[in-house]
């Protein structure tokens, strides 16, 4: 059988009226014409939707195929799983997203069909002036006032909302009432769920001309209207120093590295997922020379070990891994 090594997987985008073309302007990514790119899906395993390697022996295989064929492998002691448990995106919210929410684990498992709740986290990667994002209820705002906004579009004035910059990084548990203004690119990393259900659109159509459906009732079931106000998220400190920890959660971990020198990641029995915000890196038992570029991720099988990254230049990449 082939030994895993470092997966690098094709490209899937998604075209959404909100996207433009900063995935190639900025993250150097390869697009088509048309000024509706959205989403870079970097690891993904939902059913048709599936990241597929695109380098060295295993090229074409897709991630589900991994999954089942190679779990003890991928996944370590977190072995066994059904589907890959993340799911990570690159955003280009040109246009803001639609104000939305997530049931959790429980509330979505008696959905037909059954899926995963969402709790998500996001890194912004660039914030043009004056862009926003809206995480959490104002305090106090209960689930009257929020059906009133949703019915007078006037929802944004209950939400919680900040100016970020480049760098900040929130976490969205599920029930959060959330959304990406205009001007962010960010990377997004989430329990790969498919279920959203979106409570206001600020009032706009989608290319039909319509406006695109609302998801109101089964929406304001899952909101949770104890959860406040959201805001970044400190970061803390690592026995590493170049290593940052910004989200510590159950569902997922984030840590941010920032370095010069050849260091090594893993060696801890799971899968890590890197992807790079800045600079390139190249990772041991690579097949491919070219090292991994700003915008580039790659999926660490836990049965590597530890792998030695060797950073081209000063690189800051983001490290994903289950915990
Ligand atoms: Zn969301």
């Amino acid at each position: 059988m082939i030994p895993l090594y470092p997966l690098r997987f094709r490209l899937l985008v998604r075209r959404y009226l909100w996207g433009s073309r900063r995935l190639e302007t900025c993250l150097g990514k390869p697009l088509g014409p048309g000024n509706d790119y959205a989403e870079s899906w970097e690891v993904c395993d939902r059913g048709v939707d599936q990241s597929i390697v695109d380098q060295g022996p295993l090229a074409g295989t897709s991630l589900g195929e991994l999954v089942c064929q190679r779990g003890p492998e991928l996944f370590g002691r977190h072995r066994p799983q059904s589907h890959f448990p993340l799911l990570v995106k690159y955003l280009d919210a040109a246009q803001p997203l639609s104000v939305q929410v997530h049931p959790n684990d429980e509330q979505a498992a008696r959905l037909n069909p059954p899926d995963l709740g969402k709790t998500e986290a996001w890194y912004i990667l660039s914030a043009d002036p004056g862009s926003t994002i809206y995480a959490g209820l104002r305090p106090g705002v209960d689930c009257q006032q929020l059906v009133e906004g949703i019915g007078q579009g006037t929802c944004e004035n209950l939400l919680h909302h900040f100016q970020p910059k480049a760098g900040d990084c929130l976490f969205i548990p599920a029930g959060t009432v959330h959304a990406l203004g205009a001007g962010l690119l960010v990377v997004e990393v989430q329990q790969s769920s498919d279920t959203t259900f979106r409570l206001y659109d600020w009032n706009r159509v989608g290319p039909n001309g319509k406006p695109r459906p609302l998801h109101i009732e089964q929406g304001l079931a899952v909101v949770d209207f104890q959860l406040g106000p959201v805001d970044p998220v400190p970061s803390q400190l690592t026995d590493c120093p170049w290593v940052s920890r910004l989200v510590a959660s159950d569902k997922f971990i984030m840590d941010r590295w920032e370095f010069d020198q050849p260091r090594t990641i893993g060696g801890d029995d799971q899968f890590h997922i890197v992807t790079v915000l800045q600079g390139a890196v190249r990772m041991e038992g690579d097949p491919r020379i070219a090292p991994l570029p700003q915008g580039g991720t790659a999926l660490l099988p836990a049965s590597l070990g530890s792998v030695r990254l060797v950073p081209q230049q000063r690189t800051v990449l983001l490290d994903l891994y289950l915990g």
